[in-house]
C-alpha cells in the first residue's frame, strides 16, 4: 500500500444491510480529522451505529463547487478528510468527482476504499453477459432523454441504469419501444435489503410484471446489449484473426 499522506478518502457505506460495512472502512473513518456527509442526518445514524464520533461536515451537490475550494485549502493545510454518500460509493451517481478533481490538481493524494455500491451486483445476479458493461447512471428525467436512449441502440455492451421506482415502467416502455420489446433485461430492487428482488425476462415481459406488482424501493435496471453489434463484432474479429494467421505463415517460413 501507498506510504504517501492521503488528503481525501472515498468510502463506501452500506446500501442497505448495515453489515455491508467493511472493517477498512471503519477504520478510515476513524482516523480522519473531517467525514464530509452528503445528508449529515443520515450519515450520522450509521456512525452512531459503528460507534464513530467524529467531526462531520456536510457536502452534497448543493455547495459542492463552492466548497472544493475550501477544503483543498484545509487538505494543503494537513487535514485529512472522508467524504460518504447517503449509500454506496460515493462519486457514483452521488457527488464527490469535483472534489477528487481538484484535490488531485492541488498534487494531493485520493483514494476510494473499495465497498458497496449499487450496480455491481445488480450486473451479476442479472445474469447477462458482464464482461463488458456501459454505466448510464440515471437517464435525464425530460431534456436529452431520447437522445440518450437513441444513442445506446446500437449499444453492444449491457446496459446499468439507476432508476425511481415511479419512473421505471415509462423507462421499460421507452427502452422497448428503441431497442425491441424482446431485448433481455433485469430489475434489482432493494438490494440487500429485507424485500431484495430480481425480476429477469425481456422488457415486455418486465412491463407486465410491474404493472401488477408493486413497484417500491430502490431500482436498477439491467438491459442486454444489441444482439446484432455483438454478432458482428464477433464476426469482424473472426476475420481478422483469420486474416492474421494468413499474414504470420509466410513469415514463419521465413524465420
Ligand atoms: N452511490 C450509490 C452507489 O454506489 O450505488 C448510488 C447513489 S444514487 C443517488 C441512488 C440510486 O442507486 C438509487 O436510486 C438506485 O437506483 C440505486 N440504489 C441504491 N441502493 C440500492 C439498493 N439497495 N437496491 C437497488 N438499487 C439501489
Amino acid at each position: 500500500m501507498s506510504q504517501t499522506v492521503v488528503s481525501l478518502y472515498l468510502v463506501p457505506t452500506p446500501i442497505g444491510n448495515l453489515r455491508d460495512i467493511t472493517l477498512r472502512a471503519i477504520d478510515t473513518l476513524q482516523s480522519v480529522d473531517v467525514i464530509l456527509a452528503e445528508d449529515t442526518r443520515t450519515s450520522g445514524i450509521l456512525l452512531k451505529h459503528l460507534q464513530i464520533s467524529k467531526n462531520l461536515q456536510s457536502y452534497h451537490s448543493f455547495n459542492e463547487h463552492k466548497a472544493v475550494e475550501k477544503l483543498v485549502g484545509r487538505m494543503k493545510k494537513g487535514e485529512t478528510f472522508a467524504l460518504i454518500s447517503d449509500a454506496g460509493t460515493p462519486a457514483i451517481s452521488d457527488p464527490g468527482f469535483l472534489l477528487v478533481r481538484a484535490v488531485l490538481a492541488a498534487g494531493l493524494e485520493v483514494q476510494c476504499l473499495p465497498g458497496a455500491t449499487a450496480f455491481v451486483p445488480a450486473l451479476v445476479s442479472s445474469g447477462l453477459p458482464n464482461d463488458r458493461f456501459v454505466f448510464e447512471g440515471f437517464l435525464p428525467h425530460k431534456k436529452g432523454r431520447k437522445t440518450r436512449i437513441d444513442a445506446l441502440v446500437d449499444e453492444s455492451r449491457t446496459l446499468i441504469f439507476y432508476e425511481s421506482p415511479h419512473r421505471l415502467l415509462k423507462t421499460l416502455e421507452q427502452l422497448a419501444e428503441a431497442f425491441g420489446a424482446d431485448r433481455q433485461g433485469a430489475v434489482a430492487r432493494e438490494l440487500s435489503k429485507l424485500h431484495e428482488e430480481i425480476a429477469r425476462g425481456t422488457l415486455v415481459e418486465l412491463i407486465d410484471y410491474y404493472q401488477v406488482n408493486p413497484l417500491k424501493g430502490e431500482i436498477v435496471l439491467v438491459v442486454a446489449g444489441c444482439a446484432e453489434q455483438r454478432e458482428s463484432r464477433a464476426e469482424k474479429q473472426e476475420k481478422k484473426q483469420a486474416e492474421w494467421k494468413k499474414e504470420k505463415k509466410p513469415r514463419k517460413e521465413i524465420d
